[in-house]
């Protein structure tokens, strides 16, 4: 696929614009496509025809809308190789964890086109006969942050049609190619209007939030954006599923066993640089182990090859933005005074937007390192001894998506992780998520859920067909 090639798409036609947006590969500093862009005319016209052929889509069978997105997943199985380049070139990640997300896009994709949500006989008395059922919302906006640009678009939109929605897919405007293939892949597969892709340049998001023709927005990216779009949303009380920042903590107990707590603790501090709502982001060590950890964490990070996400053996790739980059450089600045640097700690110097993996051990909770979503690739290793005071330590912050508690005496793992204030606690892994498990965050890090059965029902109204017999 050429820059050329790359259309939005409006009303079941792929749409080019006279308004542009440059992408740059962040592994290079250099713009490498330039595409369209969508104007609030499109926006309107995208909304129009979602709303047009929604009712036509909620009348076809669930069976005939479960084989469109089947044969979407084939679809994508066959241009694999074209979406994990670009996913690479846009994104930065390395090819490995771009084939993961690829491999996991049509994984979501098959798992809800076979979710069904029958109807449920909830009294059959003397007197009533009541039903709950699920319908559709109408249009669901599918707002979504550059980290993973397609696996997040496919694991919203494959809930919103199983269901009978119609669905406007807006990515973020530094990763817009993706979402631009599934648009040339899905347009002779989906009836026009079922699915829009719209590019913009950071401002259709509130239109289409405001929009009284779109029943649910289903938005992923930050916190402080999320808290725009719930003012945006108020006055039409738009659906609205939320799933914002993360400052995960991980507490290691001195019985967990190190070496393979620092790789998995690794893998998750790192994937993407560190830029994942779910990646472990503060590390509580036990004093018993702390010197132990540090170490091993260093090893990794000394190992680690830093590079472009299409160079063989690449593990850590850039930061995805230049405004991310200049982030992380200044949480460098902070890293090298609150704590002390035992791995990495530098920027590598040229057009690229990379940094070695960093590893901070003597830092504590007061930081802004520690107390952050710092996003980037560095990890702050805190020391403790109480366990009461770590418990609390890991939910003080606005924050509470995940949590994990790594230690070879389970019982005790679960009696920790039933303190932890977070949507999701892992024992002895992190950062692991399923479409069968109801994800979302606690306290500001979000609102509803996605995934799992909790994850479908909301994308759908709840209706009750209360019969009374005569
Ligand atoms: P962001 O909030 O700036 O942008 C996300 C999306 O929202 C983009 O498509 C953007 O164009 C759009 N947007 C921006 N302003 C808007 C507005 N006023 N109204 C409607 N839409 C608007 O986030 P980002 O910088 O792309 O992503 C990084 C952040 O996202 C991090 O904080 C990270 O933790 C979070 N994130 C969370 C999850 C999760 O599942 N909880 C997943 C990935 C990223």
């Amino acid at each position: 696929m050429t820059e050329t090639e790359y259309k939005m798409l409006i009303d079941g036609s792929l749409t080019g614009s006279d308004l542009t947006l440059d992408v740059v590969n962040p592994a290079t500093g250099n713009v490498f496509a330039t595409v369209p862009r969508a104007s609030e005319a499109d926006a309107e016209r995208a909304i129009a025809a979602a709303a047009r052929a929604q009712l036509d889509w909620a009348a076809l069978d669930v069976e005939a809308r479960a084989q469109k997105l089947l044969a979407l997943a084939d679809a994508i199985e066959s241009e694999q190789d074209l979406l994990v380049r670009t996913l690479v070139m846009e994104q930065g990640k390395p090819r490995a964890d771009a084939e993961a997300e690829i491999g996991f896009a049509t994984i979501f994709l098959r798992h809800f086109a076979d979710q069904r949500l029958p109807v449920e006989v909830l009294e059959e008395s003397e007197g009533y006969h009541i039903e709950l059922h699920h319908r559709p919302l109408g249009v669901v906006a599918g707002i979504v942050p550059w980290n993973f640009p397609f696996l997040i678009a496919a694991y919203k939109l494959a809930p919103a049609l199983i269901l009978g929605n119609t669905f406007i897919l807006k990515p973020a405007p530094t990763t817009p190619l993706t979402a631009m293939v599934l648009a040339r892949i899905a347009q002779p597969i989906l009836p026009a209007g079922v699915l829009s892709v719209l590019v913009d340049d950071n401002d259709l998001g509130p239109l289409l939030v405001a929009s009284p023709d779109v029943a649910k927005v289903s938005f992923t990216g930050s916190t402080p954006t999320g808290r725009k779009i719930m003012q945006t949303g108020a006055p039409t009380l738009k659906r609205l599923t939320l799933e914002l920042g993360g400052n995960d903590p991980g507490i290691v107990l001195p019985d967990a066993d190190i070496e393979a707590t620092a790789e998995k603790v690794f893998a998750s501090s790192f994937m993407l640089s560190g830029q994942v709502c779910i990646a472990l982001k503060r590390l509580y060590v036990h004093s018993d182990v702390y010197d132990q950890m540090c170490d091993a964490l260093a090893r990794l990070a000394e190992a680690a090859p830093v590079g472009d996400g299409l160079a063989q053996g690449t593990r850590i790739g850039p930061l995805q933005n230049k405004a991310q980059y200049e982030k992380a450089k200044g949480y460098l600045d902070v890293a090298l005074r609150d704590g002390k640097v035992i791995a990495g700690g530098e920027i590598i110097e040229g057009n690229g937007y990379f940094m070695k993996p960093t590893i901070v051990r003597d830092i504590k909770d007061g930081s802004p390192l520690v107390d952050d979503e710092q996003f980037c690739p560095i990890l702050p290793v805190i020391r403790f001894d109480d366990i009461d005071n770590v418990v609390s330590k890991a939910n003080a912050g606005e924050f509470g998506l995940g949590s994990s508690v790594w230690s070879r005496d389970i019982e005790t793992a679960r009696d920790i992780a039933a303190r932890l204030d977070s949507g999701t606690v892992w024992i002895n892994h992190a950062t692991h998520f399923a479409p069968h498990v109801p994800f979302g965050g606690a306290k500001q890090s979000g609102l509803g859920t996605e995934f799992g059965k909790e994850g479908l029902t909301e994308f759908a109204q709840r209706s009750v067909v209360s019969l009374a017999h005569a």
